[in-house]
């Protein structure tokens, strides 16, 4: 009885030696480093006019979001065309266009 209990206590802490190393080894990064990896771009808002500064993420080639303008807090959306890494195009236009 008392071997198995043995068995069991290090049973666990090998689990959890071996978790452990896996966080380790992906390195998930944290929100905030992925949004400082984010290349950004100017586009100009479709409501009113205001140039503003959106980030953008390459790693998708085509791709259509909706952000808020940060001057008149209208939705815009954002069709982001990219090749390795960069921005080749980016268009914005208003919510139902
Ligand atoms: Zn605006």
């Amino acid at each position: 009885m008392k071997f198995i209990f043995i068995f069991l206590i290090i049973l666990e802490l090998s689990l959890r030696r071996s978790s452990h190393s896996l966080i380790l080894k992906t390195g998930v990064p944290t929100k905030d480093e992925i949004m400082q990896n984010l290349p950004t771009a100017n586009i100009q808002c479709p409501y009113c006019w205001e140039t503003i500064e959106v980030l953008v993420d390459c790693s998708v080639e085509r791709q259509e979001y909706i952000e808020d303008c940060s001057v008149c807090c209208r939705p815009i959306t954002i069709i982001v065309e990219s090749s390795d890494g960069d921005v080749v195009n980016i268009e914005s236009r208003t919510e139902d266009e």
